[in-house]
């Protein structure tokens, strides 16, 4: 099956480079704790950091959401949980895509009763079309049509993480 090419290399690297300026315009020489959300944020979140003119303490957090969306509103099993108490600090949750919008919902939940000095969200890609949960997007990389697309840390079964690149399935296969 072949890969298209939807966000390219360059564009993603330029609006990296957008997303750590204005993240370290916005925190103003503090401490950050990042979070990223494992597995997908992986290299989001690499790059991300790089771009960033800041102290940082890099924290990974890997959570599943579950239920149908009405009746389990925003829960979520935290898999594998940060290793440091947020209290007090200023945390950047870092994901890689915002799709019904649950997981995150019910992340944020539960990193705000951890009580930090503030919490932010950066998420490379955000599909409208599909959001059934609100989720406030402090920095967003791009809005994307309804795709499934992979690449660039996102995955099919686990597959084409490595890509540079955000891609989507051609029709001709
Ligand atoms: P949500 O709880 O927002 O529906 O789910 C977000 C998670 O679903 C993402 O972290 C990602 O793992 C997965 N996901 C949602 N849309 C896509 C997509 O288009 N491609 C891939 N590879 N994963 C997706």
């Amino acid at each position: 099956m072949a890969v298209d090419v939807y966000i390219s290399e360059e564009k993603i690297q330029a609006r990296i480079k957008e997303l750590g300026e204005q993240i370290t315009k916005d925190f103003n020489g503090e401490e950050v704790t990042v979070v990223g959300v494992l597995n997908g944020a992986f290299m989001f979140v690499a790059d991300l950091i790089r771009a960033m003119d800041l102290p940082v303490v890099m924290e990974f957090i890997k959570a599943s959401s579950y239920g149908d969306g009405t009746v389990s509103k925003g829960k979520v099993d935290i898999t594998l949980d940060i290793q440091k108490d947020i209290k007090g600090k200023n945390v950047l949750v870092v994901e890689d895509i915002v799709d019904t919008g649950l997981t995150l919902t019910g992340l944020l939940e539960d990193f705000k009763q951890r009580d930090p000095k503030n919490l932010k969200l950066a998420s490379l890609l955000f599909k409208p079309a599909r959001c059934q949960h609100k989720v406030n997007i402090d920095y967003l990389g791009f809005e994307i049509e309804d795709k499934f697309v992979i690449g660039y840390g996102l995955d099919y079964a686990g597959k084409y993480r490595e890509l540079p690149f955000i891609g989507v399935y051609s029709e001709d296969f």
